[in-house]
């Protein structure tokens, strides 16, 4: 069953008794998901003297020869482990863009890691509205995406890109070159007047042989270890220091909050059929912007019946993702024999200017399209014919904003994760997807296919508990503290103001690791003293 708006959907409702635990466990700081947040923020911390627990609903991808085994992956969807959602309008059920893994989405992310530019700091006009200014700046963020950029391995070139924002150091490894036929696209680009730019990527791709080993990396695990996903570059060497612990399948629940309702007391979580009581003196939320949310929703209390953090009901509002549509072009006389098409983007109409009142978005490749993957979409569709349109095809991904709406948004009905989206900004993106078809034309590709994606297609999710300087109209503070709670963070991607309208991943390891220096100033995570009956955490880590 649907509901119209998501006013209308029903608040989760406390638990009827007390549960009780199997076991309870004490740590320093406890961190909820081990994804491009939580395992930024584990990294961050693992030197800091605190003991660090990571809890982690997913356990580890195994590397394996399926990695790269396309029917695998798409067909059978073989590394697809999420729980399913709902459209809450429609009460239909789907598979959303998230895994749960050790490292999260990151094991199957296509490793693109652009800043976001300055603007998408400040208040910006776009057609539909105004896209709200964030309560820091560009300039604040800039040194924490220079170490973002370190630990992820970032190749890129600055001064290609006309947007992009000031660096206070250079790329830590050479952009990545195009293979011919995307060298091709970007000479006629360029010779169209336009300026396509070498993406900015954490891939360790700069050989043909390596190429050839991460050709199915986007939307795939890597079995070869060339992608910095958070597992490899953040929760490994956290593990690594000793002081940070990792607790896979183990789900949280709900969060335990004071009677005053301003300090968590204790997250309750569930590992192979037992309740665990994990107790600390910070709790570093990190389950992705809409697990986040739901569980602040879930732990609602008679005292605090909207769930937690939520005095200002914005907790799960604000909901955004993309605009997004997946291009292709196709040239009935040429193959595309390109491995890995991630290294070009153009941003040409990104913001406002002389061809654009308003700003339209970014283009960037996706990883190769095969025929498996187009199977998915058009599964009556003749494998022949898929496999010689994809062996023709270049293929594109273009992004414009989603501004955020207090009616798109996501609640918990019956335990069960609902979803509401009405897609809103919608021109400049059917805008962005006209002037790219007349410059792929142009590039040589006459035949052009456009899928805009809908609901389920929501990995750049955003904007659940956004960030901002007064309670009432930000559920967190600037540096994304709880403005209702004295010990509870958010550090995945529910804080952004804006969803921009570039990839996230960078965005939200590089605020980790500010909030992280923010702990650290004011002392934070200082030890706290270990009681003797104290139990240390168990590790379930396989
Ligand atoms: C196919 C694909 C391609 C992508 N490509 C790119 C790209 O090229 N560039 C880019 O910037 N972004 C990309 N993204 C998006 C990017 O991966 C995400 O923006 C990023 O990983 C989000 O970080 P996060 O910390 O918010 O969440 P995640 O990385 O998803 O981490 C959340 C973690 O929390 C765990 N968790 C959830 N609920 C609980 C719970 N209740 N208890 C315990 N643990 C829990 C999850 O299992 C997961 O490990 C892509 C995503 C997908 C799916």
């Amino acid at each position: 069953m649907g509901y119209t708006t998501i006013d209308e959907a029903p608040m989760p409702q406390p638990p009827a008794e007390p549960v009780t635990p199997n076991e309870v466990i004490r740590t320093d700081v406890a961190i909820i998901g081990s994804g491009m947040g939580g395992g930024t923020m584990a990294y961050a911390l693992k030197d800091s003297g605190a003991k660090i627990l990571v809890i982690e609903r997913g356990h580890r991808l195994p590397s394996e020869p399926e990695n790269s085994d396309l029917n695998e992956v798409y067909l059978k969807g073989r590394y697809k482990n999420a729980d399913t959602w709902y459209n809450g309008r429609t009460g239909a059920g789907f598979k959303p863009g998230v895994y749960y893994w050790v490292g999260g989405n990151t094991k199957v992310y296509g490793a693109c890691l652009p800043r976001f530019r300055a603007s998408d700091f400040e208040e910006t006009q776009h057609q539909d509205g105004t896209s709200p200014a964030w309560p820091f700046s560009y300039a604040d963020l800039e040194p924490y995406y220079t170490r973002a950029e370190e630990l992820f391995q970032v190749h890129g070139q600055i001064g290609e890109d006309p947007t992009e924002p000031p660096h206070s150091k250079a790329y830590p490894y050479p952009a990545l070159d195009h293979e011919p036929a995307i060298q091709d696209l970007a000479d006629s680009f360029r010779r169209q007047g336009l300026h396509p730019f070498r993406m900015a990527n954490g891939l360790d791709a700069d050989t043909p042989e390596k190429r050839a080993l991460c050709a199915t990396s986007d939307g795939a695990p890597n079995e070869a270890g060339l992608k910095a996903d958070a597992e490899k570059v953040t929760v490994d060497p956290a593990l690594a220091s000793g002081n940070v612990t990792l607790m896979t399948d183990t789900k949280v629940t709900r969060l335990v909050a004071s009677p005053d309702g301003q300090t968590i007391l204790a997250a309750l979580a569930e590992n192979n059929g037992r309740v665990i009581r994990i107790e600390a003196d910070k709790f570093i939320l990190a389950a992705g912007a809409v697990n986040s949310a739901a569980l602040l929703l879930r732990s609602a209390t008679p005292e605090n019946p909207r769930g937690l953090a939520n005095s200002s009901g914005l907790v799960g509002r604000n909901y955004m993702v993309h605009n997004s549509t997946f291009f292709i072009g196709i040239n009935p006389f040429k193959v595309n024999r390109t491995l890995w098409q991630k290294t070009l983007g153009l941003n040409d109409w990104y913001e406002a200017g002389p061809s654009n009142k308003y700003p339209l978005g970014n283009l960037q490749m996706l990883g190769k399209l095969r025929a498996s993957m187009l199977k998915m979409a058009r599964s009556w569709a003749p494998n022949p014919i898929l496999k010689a349109m994809s062996d023709r095809s270049i293929d594109i991904y273009l992004t414009t904003e989603d501004l955020p709406r207090r009616d798109n948004g996501i609640s918990v009905i019956d335990g069960k994760i609902h979803v509401w989206w009405e897609p809103n900004n919608l021109g400049p993106h059917k805008e962005l997807v006209k002037r790219i078809s007349k410059a792929v034309r142009k590039a040589g590709y006459p035949v052009i296919f456009t899928e805009r994606m809908g609901i389920e297609t929501n990995s750049h999710q955003c904007g659940t508990a956004v960030a901002g300087h007064d309670p009432h109209t930000s559920v967190l503070t600037p540096d994304c503290r709880a403005h209702d709670l004295n010990n509870l963070w958010i550090v995945d991607s529910s804080f952004f103001p804006s969803s921009a309208a570039l990839n996230p991943a960078l965005t939200i390891a590089a605020n980790a690791l500010r909030v992280a220096d923010s702990l650290l100033a004011t002392g934070t995570t200082s030890p706290t003293t270990m009681t003797a009956d104290n139990r240390q955490p168990t590790t379930n880590d396989r």
